[in-house]
């Protein structure tokens, strides 16, 4: 039997095994039909970025944020061409902690932006600060096989 991974979709939260060996930017989701990785960070709440946490093989890259930070906003284009061109060795997503403060003091973030970076569950690492793409490329890389 090939070896499955677990990729939960970025548009419904379903978790979908996905063979290792096929190409996972064309997998689609089984429950809503979008496509499992869109090059683009998703922005969840914070029982949705559980369910990513709790159920994802991939690495996550979490940007904590919020609208009135300046730094947030020069974080921003970083993430998002990090999204466009790490998919899918690791998922990018965006958590408000204005709108989901609880998720955000659950890991102790206090200065945004501040970046975590989970894997099976756990925080493997974390950067508070705007965070350049050599560094999230890295962490795709160490934390992404
Ligand atoms: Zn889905």
């Amino acid at each position: 039997m090939p070896e499955k991974l677990r990729v939960v979709c970025p548009n419904c939260d379903a978790t979908n095994a996905v063979p290792a060996d096929r190409q996972p930017l064309s997998a689609q989701c089984g429950r809503c039909h979008e496509k499992l990785f869109k090059g683009v960070p998703a922005a969840l709440d914070g029982a949705r970025a559980r369910k990513h946490i709790r159920n994802s093989d991939l690495p996550l890259i979490i940007d904590f944020w919020a609208s009135w930070c300046g730094p947030c906003r020069a974080m921003a284009p970083i993430f998002e061409q990090a999204a466009r061109t790490l998919e899918p060795q690791a998922r990018f997503i965006k958590v408000d902690v204005d709108a989901n403060p609880d998720i955000a003091s659950e890991y102790g973030v206090q200065g945004i932006p501040a970046l975590l970076v989970f894997k099976n569950g756990q925080v493997v690492t974390r950067q508070a600060g705007v965070t350049d793409l050599g560094t999230l490329r890295s962490w795709a890389e160490r934390f992404g096989s």
